[in-house]
């Protein structure tokens, strides 16, 4: 089951997602000029038990900004508005609890208050391509495998 915040829209087969994504920005990556060779999945598949193969669930993208937003330099905000996508879809694993709240690509939940710029480990937490994804930008350091604790406001 898919959540989603406006209306609801049909799953695509693996092929269907690709041609519709990747002709969206005429042929182009939503970042830039170069042309988009990834239909990339904007929260990743793993995170759908249905294959998150939604049009609202894909962008565009060139080589280089494919990487930015497997890694998470790009955030999905960021994605979104390039690749000209209203809709936020979550996939059932990210709510009820978390619906409405910030995510990652990789389903980790953003913290605020004192934890601002860390990240809540999500479903996919034992992900090897989760954890190579953030080690490579430099931000496996800024994800949290439990939730802090109320009086644990400094880091060592
Ligand atoms: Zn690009």
């Amino acid at each position: 089951m898919v959540l989603f915040q406006h209306r609801p829209e049909p799953l695509l087969t693996r092929d269907a997602f690709k041609i519709s994504v990747l002709s969206a920005l005429g042929g182009k990556c939503a970042f830039c000029p170069a042309a988009a060779v990834d239909a990339h999945h904007i929260l990743d598949r793993k995170l759908f038990e249905d294959g998150g193969y939604y049009r609202s669930n894909g962008a565009p993208l060139c080589t280089r900004h494919h990487w930015d937003c497997e890694t998470t330099v790009l955030g999905l905000a960021q994605v979104r508005s390039a690749a000209g996508i209203s809709q936020i879809l979550l996939p059932s694993s990210l709510s009820p609890a978390g619906f409405g709240a910030e995510f990652d690509k990789w389903g980790n939940r953003f913290l605020s208050g004192v934890w601002t710029g860390y990240r809540l480990a999500g479903p996919l937490a034992g992900d090897p391509g989760m954890i190579k994804a953030l080690t490579a930008s430099g931000l496996r350091s800024w994800l949290l495998f439990e939730p802090p604790q109320e009086n644990e406001n400094e880091m060592g």
